[in-house]
């Protein structure tokens, strides 16, 4: 019991100094400092339980139990805000199973055990469920997580079960042979969590640097290769059903003029009203990105021609009607678009790009601040796949 005491202290004061490491670099993540919290409660909970005979006073009031159960829910805190989820006041819950349950099973380990399994039990189901809940089935850290949590739980209730069936046998003292089993599986799955947490971390700092290369700086919404990357992922769930799939485009008008009356700090205020106008105007699933300077695309997933005029229609609107207001000027701008619709199976993303294009054009010739549409066509001629 002691060596696995020992290995699992050891575990979370190294886990805790990687994590120190990373916060210190990257203070703007609450979660960081969570788990920090965690690891340190964990730790001190393990260290008291191997001193139990040295400090007695502290291990009968408890505080490993309260120790590590409530380092275990700042785990899960840390967890909910690497996710940008609020915590929740669940987190507290192992705790509150202990501590209710102390007076009950005071006198005899093997209560005490019980009363323990059950805390961690519930802690790792529902950190576990969270996770699960919220993570897409493939391999990933969070569902390593999500599983080792899981099998927590079932040892731990399993061990709580067998306790009570085997209540008379145990006696009051230490628990000994594979009652000392679970102890050792969860120092290991500490060991386990460690890790993934950390790689955790580093699955994030990826994605950030993903997101970044992905958003338009001055807009927020994706640049070209954010809405291209985007969009081919969308057309890829899209392409197996049947139903149309819609592109727009969109194309300030006179955007030259903007900027020279008004100077090149208010054009840019104008491509960035349009973005936010815009992307108030579509609907959640349809993937719109800044694609040039004052050029627009919509990817309308899953849409039929006369939906996804609607939804231009809005935004051209949206656009058109309200003065932009920069400093004294309320300048009135328009946009010009374009869509081209095709059947699902059939969406080869270039030409839906071009066609919309083509539809562009038409709208800009027949006098802007008009939608154009070009009907369905046949892709697989003039385009390479
Ligand atoms: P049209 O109605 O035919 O579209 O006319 P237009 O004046 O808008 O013509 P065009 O689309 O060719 O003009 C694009 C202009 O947008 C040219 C460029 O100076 C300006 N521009 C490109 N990127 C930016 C930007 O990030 N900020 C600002 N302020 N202007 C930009
Ligand atoms: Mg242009
Ligand atoms: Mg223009």
């Amino acid at each position: 019991m002691f060596t696995v005491g020992l290995l699992a202290a050891i575990v979370c004061g190294l886990g805790c100094l990687v994590i120190v490491f990373v916060w210190l670099r990257d203070r703007s993540t609450a979660a960081y400092a969570w788990w920090i919290i965690a690891f340190l409660l964990y730790g001190l909970g393990v260290l008291i339980a191997a001193q139990r005979y040295r400090l007695p006073l502290l291990s009968n009031i408890g505080t490993p139990g309260f120790a590590t159960l409530l380092g275990f829910g700042a785990f899960w805190s840390g967890l909910r805000i690497l996710d940008r989820r609020p915590t929740t006041l669940l987190a507290l819950t192992p705790a509150m199973i202990w501590a209710f349950g102390l007076p009950f099973v005071h006198d005899a380990f093997a209560l005490r055990q019980i009363n323990y399994n059950v805390a961690i039990g519930t802690g790792t189901f529902l950190v576990g469920f969270d996770l699960w809940r919220s993570s897409v089935k493939e391999f990933s850290p969070r569902l390593g997580i999500a599983i080792i949590c899981l099998s927590e739980t079932v040892v731990s209730y399993s061990q709580a079960i067998a306790l009570v069936v085997m209540r008379n046998d145990v006696g009051d003292g230490p628990l000994q042979g594979w009652f000392t089993f679970a102890p050792f599986q969860s120092a290991v799955a500490m060991v386990a969590i460690v890790v993934l947490g950390i790689l955790m971390i580093g699955e994030r700092t990826q994605h950030r640097f993903r997101d970044l290369a992905m958003k338009d700086e001055l807009t927020g919404i994706f640049n070209r290769r954010g809405f291209f990357e985007t969009s081919t992922n969308a057309l890829r769930r899209t392409n197996r059903k049947t139903g149309e799939t819609a592109m727009a485009l969109f194309d300030i008008d006179f955007f030259k003029s903007i900027n020279d009356t008004y100077g090149h700090p208010a054009g840019d205020r104008v491509i960035a009203e349009f973005a936010q106008r815009a992307a108030r105007a579509i609907r959640p699933g349809d993937i719109l990105g800044r694609i040039g300077g004052e050029e627009f695309a919509l990817l309308l997933p899953g849409t039929t021609l006369s939906d996804a005029r609607k939804v231009v229609e809005r935004v051209r609107a949206a656009f058109a009607d309200t003065p932009i207001v920069d400093g004294h000027n309320r300048i009135l701008a328009t946009t010009s678009a374009g869509i081209s619709t095709v059947a699902n199976q059939e969406v080869d993303l270039n030409s839906l790009v071009s066609s919309a294009d083509e539809a562009l054009l038409a709208a800009k010739k027949a006098g802007r601040n008009r939608t154009s549409i070009l009907r369905p066509i046949d892709v697989s001629g003039s385009f390479p796949q």
